[in-house]
Order: C-alpha cells, then sequence, then structure tokens
C-alpha cells in the first residue's frame, strides 16, 4: 500500500485557511469584496472584541440562490471565473473560490441570503466545516454573513492575534482603504455597538478624502490630475513634502480598484520624493493604478493583495513621473507650526504589511506630522493603545463623516472660551479674572481685515517673490512679510537648493562652473573607496570635480566646482565617495548625478551664523522663487515656513 494520500477537503480547506485567513482583518478583507463582487451599495460591518469574537458583513448586494448558498463553501467554488482564460481577465476581486470554504473552516460561520429572483431567503450555519443548519428564511435581498470566534479550533492561530486593539485598527484601516475605493457607496464600521465610521455616497474622491480624513489632512494634499498613458490611469492623492510619517502605513496602492502591496509601486513613490523628503520617511498617498486587465497578473498570492505586471518598469516610471510633476507644479508651501522632524533612533520598523495600521513604537517621542484627525479616531487605537472611552450617554457616534475642525467655535464664543490672554508677567490676573463677578465685555474687534490680507488657505511658493525682508533672526533665518503672511526661510537649505538646482543643471549641460586649484590636492581613499572610483569619476568630472588616479589608493584633485570653499573640497569628495559605496550602489546614473549635486550643494551653501544684508537676502528670495522645488533642501528638510495671515488674524480673536 502506498504512502501517498490525497487529503480530505476539510483539511485542505483548513490549509488554504492558513494563508488566505491571517487575522480578522482578513476575513473582514474577503468578505468586503465578496460584498462589493456582488454589487452591495450599502456594507456595514460589526465586530465586537478586535473581530475575534464577531465579525458580520451584511450588504445589499445580489444575494444567492439556494443552491448556490450551499455550493459556496466547496473548495474553489466560484460564481466569477469559468474557463482557464478567464485568469488573464479577471474583473471581480474574488476569483479563487477559497475565502468561504476557508472562513468556515476556522470559525462558526452563519450565513443569510436571498436572491433578488427568489422570493424566500436561505440561512445556513457551519462550525469548523460542518454544516449544522439549513433552512428557508424571510429577508431582503441581499446578504449577511457573520463569523463568530474566529480560529476556536486553530488554537496556534489564535496565540498569533494581536491586542484587541491592534485587530481593530488593522479593520477599521481596511475599512477605510476600501471607502476610499469605492466612492458611490456607503461604508459604516461599528465596533462593540460604537460607530467608529460612517460615510455615505459622495461624487468625487475628494469629497470621500474629506469624510474619512477631515479637511486639515486634506489641506496638507495635494490631488494627482488624472493621468493616462497607454492603457494605465493614475489617480490619487500624495501629501506634500513636508508631510513626513515615520513608516508606509498611510500609503495606500489599489490596481483596479483591489488593494494591494506592491514593491514597485513604492518604489516609484520613493523615487518620485527623492530629495525631497529624507530617506527614513514616507508620504501619505493614495494611488489608484487603473489598467486593462491583462497587463496584471492577480493570481500571485492567495490572500491576493500582491500582484505582478507585464510591463513593470514602465508602471514604475510612469507612476513616479506623474507624482514628481504634480510635486514640483504645486509649490505647496509649508505652514507653521510644524512638529519636529522624526528622530531616525525613533523610527517605526516598517511595517510587514504597508496596508494595515501597525502599531507604532510606544516610545516614539514625536508623532508624525501628518495627524489624522476625524481619522485620529482611527489611528487612535494603535497610536494610544487604548479603546476610545464611551461617550457618556450611550453610544454617540463618532463623528467621522463630519469631522470639526478644530476652532470653528460658533462667532461670538471666542470671546469667552477661546485661549486666556496672555498676562504679562509680575501683572497679576487681570481685572476680568480677578473679579469674577464682573465680566467686563470684550470689544467687537471683527473690523474689515488689514488691507490686502490674504486669507487662502493654500498658498503657492511662488509667492516668495513678492516677499518684503524684515530682517534675520540669529543670523541664520530671514523673516519676510507677504500678504498672505509671515515666512520664516532657512538661509542655508535655501542656497542649498539654489545651487543644487544649478550644479545639476550645469553638469547635464556639460557646462559645470569650476575652479581650478593651484596645487592639486591629493586625497588618499579606502580601499572601498578606490574601487568604486573609476565607476564614478566621470560623473565627478561633470560636476566640476577633475580627478585623477596618483599611486597606490590615491587620487589628485585638480579642479573643484566653483564656490566650494578650499576646506570643503576634500570633504565633499569623500562624501560622494561614501555615498557612492555604501548607498548608491544600486542607484541608477540620475540617482548618484543627485547624491553628487546634493553634496556640493550642501557644502557649498551659506551657513547658518552667518550675517546677511539686506541684498544678499533678497536675492536669496528671489533665487529661491526661481527654483524648480522650493519646498525642501535636497535632503528633504523644509526651506520656508508660513505663518498664515488667518492664524495670526485667530491668534488677535480678529477673525
Ligand atoms: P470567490 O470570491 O473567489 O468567488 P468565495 O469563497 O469568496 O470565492 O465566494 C464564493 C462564491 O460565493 C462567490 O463566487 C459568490 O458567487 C458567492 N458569494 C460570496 N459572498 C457573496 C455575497 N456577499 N453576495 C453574493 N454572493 C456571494
Ligand atoms: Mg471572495
Amino acid at each position: 500500500m502506498g504512502r501517498i494520500r490525497i487529503l480530505p477537503d476539510a483539511i485542505a480547506n483548513k490549509i488554504a485557511a492558513g494563508e488566505v485567513v491571517e487575522r480578522p482583518a482578513s476575513v473582514v478583507k474577503e468578505l468586503l469584496e465578496n460584498s462589493l463582487d456582488a454589487g452591495a451599495c450599502d456594507l456595514r460591518v460589526d465586530v465586537e472584541a478586535g473581530g475575534r469574537r464577531l465579525i458580520r458583513i451584511a450588504d445589499d448586494g445580489s444575494g444567492m440562490l439556494r443552491d448556490d448558498a450551499l455550493l459556496a463553501f466547496e473548495r474553489h467554488a466560484t460564481s466569477k471565473l469559468r474557463t482557464a482564460e478567464d485568469l488573464f481577465s479577471i474583473v471581480t476581486l474574488g476569483f479563487r473560490g477559497e475565502a468561504l470554504p476557508s472562513i468556515a473552516s476556522v470559525s462558526r460561520l452563519d450565513l443569510e441570503t436571498r436572491a433578488r429572483e427568489e422570493s424566500t431567503g436561505t440561512h445556513i450555519e457551519i462550525a469548523g466545516a460542518k454544516m449544522v443548519r439549513c433552512e428557508e428564511m424571510a429577508r431582503e435581498p441581499g446578504t449577511t454573513i457573520t463569523v463568530r470566534d474566529l480560529f476556536y479550533n486553530v488554537p496556534a492561530r489564535r496565540k498569533f492575534l494581536r491586542s484587541e486593539q491592534t485587530e481593530l485598527a488593522h479593520i477599521a484601516s481596511l475599512v477605510t482603504h476600501y471607502s476610499l475605493a469605492h466612492i458611490a457607496k456607503s461604508f459604516e464600521l461599528v465596533h462593540a455597538g460604537q460607530r467608529l465610521l460612517l460615510v455615505t455616497p459622495v461624487g468625487s474622491r475628494r469629497e470621500r478624502v474629506f469624510q474619512v480624513f477631515g479637511d486639515a489632512v486634506l489641506a496638507d494634499l495635494v490631488e494627482l490630475p488624472d493621468t493616462a498613458h497607454e492603457g494605465f490611469r493614475l489617480t490619487g492623492f500624495v501629501s506634500q513634502p513636508q508631510v513626513q510619517k515615520l513608516n508606509r502605513n498611510s500609503i495606500y496602492l489599489f490596481i483596479n480598484g483591489r488593494l494591494i502591496r506592491d514593491k514597485l509601486l513604492h518604489h516609484a513613490l520613493t523615487a518620485a520624493y527623492h530629495n525631497l523628503m529624507p530617506p527614513q520617511c514616507f508620504p501619505f498617498a493614495l494611488l489608484f493604478v487603473d489598467c486593462p486587465a491583462e497587463e496584471v497578473d492577480v493570481n500571485v498570492h492567495p490572500s491576493k493583495t500582491e500582484v505582478r505586471f507585464q510591463r513593470g518598469s514602465f508602471v514604475h516610471d510612469f507612476v513616479r513621473d506623474a507624482i514628481r510633476r504634480v510635486l514640483v507644479e504645486s509649490r505647496p508651501a509649508a505652514s507653521l507650526p510644524l512638529a519636529a522632524p522624526p528622530q531616525p533612533a525613533a523610527l517605526a520598523t516598517p511595517s510587514e504589511f504597508s496596508l494595515l495600521i501597525d502599531t507604532p513604537p510606544a516610545a516614539t517621542p514625536h508623532q508624525p506630522r501628518l495627524i489624522i484627525p476625524g481619522a485620529h479616531d482611527l489611528e487612535w487605537p494603535v497610536v494610544s493603545g487604548i479603546l476610545p472611552p464611551s461617550p457618556p450617554g450611550g453610544n454617540a457616534p463618532v463623528a467621522l463623516s463630519s469631522p470639526a475642525r478644530p476652532g470653528t467655535a460658533p462667532p461670538g464664543a471666542s470671546s469667552l472660551s477661546g485661549p486666556a490672554p496672555t498676562s504679562l508677567p509680575g501683572l497679576g490676573p487681570t481685572p476680568a479674572t480677578a473679579r469674577s463677578a464682573i465680566r467686563l465685555p470684550v470689544p467687537d474687534t471683527h473690523g474689515p481685515l488689514p488691507a490686502g490680507a490674504w486669507l487662502d488657505a493654500a498658498v503657492s511658493l511662488d509667492v516668495l517673490a513678492d516677499l518684503r525682508v524684515i530682517g534675520q533672526l540669529h543670523d541664520s533665518f530671514i523673516v519676510a512679510a507677504g500678504r498672505d503672511g509671515l515666512w520664516i526661510i532657512d538661509q542655508h537649505v535655501a542656497h542649498e537648493r539654489i545651487l543644487f538646482e544649478q550644479v545639476l543643471r550645469q553638469s547635464t549641460a556639460g557646462q559645470a562652473h569650476r575652479q581650478p586649484l593651484l596645487i592639486p590636492l591629493v586625497l588618499p581613499l579606502t580601499m572601498g573607496q578606490f574601487i568604486e572610483y573609476p565607476r564614478i569619476a566621470e560623473d565627478l568630472r561633470a560636476i566640476g570635480f577633475d580627478t585623477e588616479p596618483f599611486g597606490a589608493r590615491t587620487i589628485a584633485i585638480q579642479s573643484a566646482p566653483a564656490g566650494l570653499a578650499p576646506g570643503e573640497i576634500e570633504r565633499s569628495v569623500q562624501e560622494i565617495l561614501d555615498v557612492a559605496e555604501n548607498e548608491l550602489r544600486s542607484a541608477t546614473v540620475e540617482e548618484l548625478r543627485r547624491g553628487m549635486a546634493a553634496s556640493v550643494a550642501c557644502r557649498a551653501a551659506i551657513k547658518i551664523n552667518t550675517p546677511l544684508d539686506q541684498t544678499k537676502m533678497e536675492w536669496l528670495l528671489q533665487e529661491l522663487a526661481r527654483t524648480e522645488f522650493p519646498m525642501s533642501c535636497p535632503h528633504g528638510r523644509p526651506i520656508a515656513l508660513r505663518y498664515p495671515m488667518r492664524d495670526i488674524l485667530k491668534g488677535f480673536h480678529r477673525i
């Protein structure tokens, strides 16, 4: 008798469940996808105990015929695929016919469904892959699937589940993502009776982003213009470079409406922000790529979260260039106050799965800059590690659908409930607070706006050219006035950006400005640098460093880019060689050149603690306004901060 046996279906399903059902959020994902495939417009997700105790998804989709409902739990039973060829033109989210039997094999599952064409519905109950009930029932068309006690029969899996809050955060993140992709449908997420998300159908993605994240986040985002090229289409939102997240959790990628993770697209996104953001930081991005089904293979992984593109490098460059273009064109200005930049030591470990909100390290001293209000409520379980306090007096919904912006108190309220007036030291309490019986009326200061003031929320950095320089702060920052507010410009990074673009332009045109050195500088190299040197000698020459080998492991520098002080020449070349050796081995020629130009620019730029006269400061602003990308220096630090007129007026209670 042979030793090989075919596994019974029950075991095969459990094995498949290992891949398909990793955690409660995977169940939510599969069931949501089924509801969307069934054409549902109204999707409601209920969970209890982070999804371990209960997950219920109710939809108003097509429903299932009685016979189909029974068949749906068979392995490889699907209504979405007929022939092998269909695999290459998949337009539904599901197609493998694995989800329902897999989920049913590791939980107690309850299905209620009614197809529109049948007058009664069907109720099926399954526990650990065994059917315990199947009967007729009266209900509306549509489907409700309840999954209880996930992994009750797989103790090993249960042990791997994280805390209730973490699992809930994964689910919340998932529902949010799907709601962003399907704006014409309504989504509701309720946890233990408390509503965490409710979004109703809207006409534009911008409105949906507002519903989910609120206007403060929306103001930090740049909408990508609808871009199409060779059958590929890209839409979505990306954040301005000053929004710097510590991990990839805020990057949402969709291919043909399918939520995926994809290294190629992540790389394209990072490449678009190259030199605009520090390397360990990530933007917030919501990218929707649409393409003909045959361009992308979705049958790569059982959980259908990975894809393979036929023309990978084309897609990569298309996405990178489209994002880069919009970042360069929008030239958005950052407003004060900005949070402190993340410290490298505090960086979160990149999440294993970008789609899911992961627990950032508790010790992170700096929160990501993009605090998602409204989505606060989605992020809080993760960020604070506690469940939301139950609102007094019951289950009032958390108002995700219409997030209120701080400071939108009704007019008039501000005079009494606004921030206390700053009292000067030594003067004691103000009369109003000392004699509480007498409330001095605050005079109505809501007069006309200062002449010519702009209150626009979004201001382009093109206004830099029109600023009036007021002076210099600590010999390091230029302070300037504009119609839109008060500006502070970091003189070093401003000059760095100007030089960076100049060096890059000149070297590309083969016209680097160079200064010959009277006595060549001799530079000893490490073994690694010496090996790297021949590869970059030509590029060094292009930006103005003429060098040649000079004996064993030594090079002689004969000329350097104009503007580089003698003391900086050696250090700059060293730095370039180090970068070439350590980081840029896999970099493209262009990235290498940009790295070199960044190094030269940083060394040649005006330092901080350098007094500047009025003409120099004005020149800096003029030149900065003419750069392609005045928002951030080549290392990604912000250059100019604006204290918006609106906030100044608000601070003085004038609006
Ligand atoms: P797949 O989605 O890959 O086809 P599933 O196991 O997820 O496989 O689902 C099996 C089948 O059950 C689907 O093909 C579909 O016909 C049916 N089905 C599942 N969920 C729903 C739903 N919410 N509404 C209508 N039909 C559904
Ligand atoms: Mg499915």
